[in-house]
């Protein structure tokens, strides 16, 4: 495997795969302290193109002020040794100025699904994740980038941006990576206390509650999102940012839930902010 931290590179080694390897090409954007989750992504690309592309950088972009950008997790070599165990070709660390040169003036906004849930908690949020991955399309010149729907909002964005921009690259979710307990793995994980990661199961469980619901025959958002709420309110430890059900495509609240729609939740457990979702069968 092969450690690159150029665009200039990248796009050489994706280009030359291409035309002389014959090969399809894809792309798995992360912020690196990689876990089952993202290995899970790395499998999925290694099954269905021929060239795999794993990003790992953190994207000052996309983190607000008073967020985690300079105490997120950074375990590069773990990182790498995953990549390359889960089969990827080549992993690409660049630098901030290596994707912000100097005077960087250009961003990606996606209007609409941008102001909603997470975007809506987080300005700017979906500005730097679009800006990030369309960089990232662009130099890899991927056919299909793989995303996880633990990020679902996110998903909503960047469908929207590869849409509106016609980029060729395929948008591949893959299902969500969970602890035996039910807790969605996540970087920010590593930020809980013992008795915060008893608590962040208050977010699994609010998500299953609806999907027992829903199996139930349940259909009105209201009573769904009222049934996550109680199992918020029963924890007065975790503070509740949103519950939400939506079209997955607009991220827009709808009243029915019905198959593709999107359930979602997003909550601080103390300092930490993580999010779950379902989405309706
Ligand atoms: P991140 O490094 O947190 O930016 O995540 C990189 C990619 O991994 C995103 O597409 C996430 O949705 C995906 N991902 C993160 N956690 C999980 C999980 N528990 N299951 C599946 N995919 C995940």
């Amino acid at each position: 495997m092969e450690i690159l931290h150029t665009v200039a590179e990248l796009r050489q080694w994706s280009r030359q795969e291409r035309n002389d390897g014959g090969y399809t090409i894809g792309v798995v954007p992360t912020m690196g302290a990689l876990h089952a989750g993202h290995a899970s992504l790395i499998r999925a690309a290694r099954a269905s193109v021929g060239f795999v592309a794993v990003s790992i950088f953190v994207n000052p972009t996309q983190f607000g002020p008073n967020e985690d950008y300079a105490r997120y997790p950074r375990t590069f070599e773990a990182d790498c040794a995953l990549a390359e165990a889960e089969g990827a070709d080549v992993v690409f660390a660049p630098s901030v100025g290596e994707l912000y040169p100097a005077g960087a003036a250009t961003f990606v906004e996606v209007e609409g699904p941008s102001s909603r849930l997470d975007g809506a908690s987080r300005p700017g949020h979906f500005r730097g994740v679009a800006t990030v991955v369309a960089k990232l399309l662009i130099a890899t010149e991927a056919d299909r980038a793989f995303f996880g729907q633990k990020d679902a909002a996110q998903v909503a964005v960047l469908r929207r941006m590869v849409a509106d921009l016609r980029l060729p690259a395929e948008i591949v979710v893959c299902p969500i990576v969970r602890e035996p307990d039910g807790l969605a793995l996540s970087s920010r994980n590593a930020y809980l206390s013992p008795s915060e990661r008893i608590q962040a199961l208050t977010l699994s469980r609010a998500i299953r509650q609806a999907e027992v619901l829903v199996a139930a025959g349940e259909r009105r958002s209201s009573a769904l999102v009222e049934a996550a709420r109680q199992i918020f309110a029963a924890e007065s430890t975790v503070r509740k940012d949103y519950i939400e059900l939506v079209d997955w495509a607009t991220l827009l609240p709808v009243e029915t839930a019905a198959p593709g729609t999107l359930f979602a939740v997003a909550a601080w457990v103390g300092a930490t902010r993580l999010i779950d979702n379902a989405v309706i069968t």
